[in-house]
C-alpha cells in the first residue's frame, strides 16, 4: 500500500501526501525533496545512474524520473513488504497522470503549488492509493475518532445556539 507521494520538481514539493497521519514523514516537505533531489544527484554523479529504490528502516522509497519532462521527480513510499514491482508500475502511472492532468500548469509553472492539492483525491479515486484510517489502523482511527468528536462537539454547540 502506499504510504506517502512526492511530486518534485526543480527541489519544490508539488505534491506532498501521506495517506495516513501514522504514515507522517514530518512537517517540512520541501526539506524532504532536497533532501531526496540531492541523493539522487550523488548518485548520478558518482554511480552514473539514478536511484530506483532504497529501503529505510520499515519503509521502502521508490523514486522514478519521467523522462518526458526531467524537471519533475517522483516518490512514493511504500511499507518493506509490498510488492516492489507492483510499486515500480504504480509511480509510472502515477507520472503519467500527473503529466495528462496537469500539463497546461506545469508549462507556465508559476510557483502556485495549489493547483495540485486535489491530485491524491484523483489517486485514490482510481484505486492506486487508499486512506489508511479507512482500514484497521490503531493509530489513524484515533485520530480519525477525535475529529469526529470534534465535529459532534461543534454541531451540539450549533444546536445549543
Ligand atoms: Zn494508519
Amino acid at each position: 500500500m502506499i504510504q506517502n507521494v512526492l511530486i518534485i520538481k526543480n527541489g519544490i514539493a508539488l505534491v506532498d501526501r501521506s495517506f495516513g497521519q501514522c504514515y507522517s514523514l514530518g512537517q517540512d516537505s520541501h526539506l524532504l525533496a532536497s533532501f531526496f533531489s540531492i541523493l539522487q544527484n550523488l548518485s548520478l554523479e558518482f554511480i552514473g545512474s539514478s536511484i530506483k529504490s532504497l529501503n529505510i528502516s520499515n519503509k521502502k522509497f521508490f523514486f522514478y524520473k519521467d523522462h518526458i519532462d526531467s524537471t519533475i521527480f517522483y516518490v512514493i513510499v511504500s511499507d518493506i513488504e509490498d510488492d516492489s514491482d507492483e510499486m515500480k508500475f504504480k509511480i509510472r502511472q502515477i507520472a503519467s497522470l500527473f503529466r495528462e492532468k496537469y500539463s497546461n500548469y506545469l508549462k507556465d509553472f508559476d510557483g502556485n503549488i495549489t493547483y495540485f492539492n486535489t491530485f491524491v483525491d484523483l489517486l485514490i479515486e482510481m484505486k492506486l492509493a487508499q486512506k489508511c484510517e479507512d482500514h484497521s489502523c490503531k493509530e489513524c482511527s484515533v485520530i480519525k475518532n477525535i475529529r469526529r468528536n470534534k465535529k459532534k462537539l461543534i454541531s451540539n454547540l450549533n444546536l445549543i445556539y
